[in-house]
C-alpha cells in the first residue's frame, strides 16, 4: 500500500529547498558503497514527477562516479547530499532522497535497510 505525503526538505544552509511526495512507510536503502558509506545517506526513490525543486538549483555540484548514471548533487556551499538523479533500469527519471533531510521526518523510525552497493 503506497501511502504517498508531501514532505519539504534539502540541504543545511537553506540554499537547496525541494517538495516531494514518497512513501515513507517502505524500505530506506542504507547503502555500503563509496559514496553512501561515507556520507551515510539513508534513500529512497521517487519518480523524477514527483519531486520538485523549490530554489538552489544554481548551489548544486554535480558529482559523477563509477558507471556515471546517477548525479550525486550537492550544495556548494554546506556541502549537504540531499538528494540525486538518476534513471531507474527501464530508463525513466528517477530521484533518490536523502530521509535525512526531509523536514520533521524521524529516521529512527524507517524501515532501514541494508544494501550491498559496495559488491555491485
Ligand atoms: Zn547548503
Amino acid at each position: 500500500m503506497a501511502q504517498l505525503q508531501s514532505y519539504t526538505g534539502g540541504c543545511q544552509c537553506g540554499k537547496v529547498r525541494y517538495q516531494v511526495q514518497v512513501d515513507l512507510s517502505g524500505p530506506v536503502i542504507s547503502c555500503n558503497c563509496s559514496m553512501c558509506g561515507r556520507s551515510g545517506t539513508l534513500l529512497t526513490f521517487v519518480p523524477a514527477s514527483q519531486f520538485t525543486l523549490l530554489s538552489g538549483e544554481d548551489a548544486l555540484t554535480d558529482y559523477q562516479f563509477n558507471k556515471h548514471v546517477i548525479h550525486h548533487l550537492f550544495c556548494s556551499t554546506c556541502g549537504i547530499k540531499s538528494f540525486a538523479r538518476g534513471k531507474d533500469k527501464s530508463g525513466a527519471d528517477t530521484v533518490s532522497i536523502n530521509t535525512r533531510c526531509l523536514d520533521g521526518v524521524d529516521v529512527q523510525k524507517l524501515n532501514v535497510v541494508a544494501f550491498d552497493g559496495r559488491s555491485r
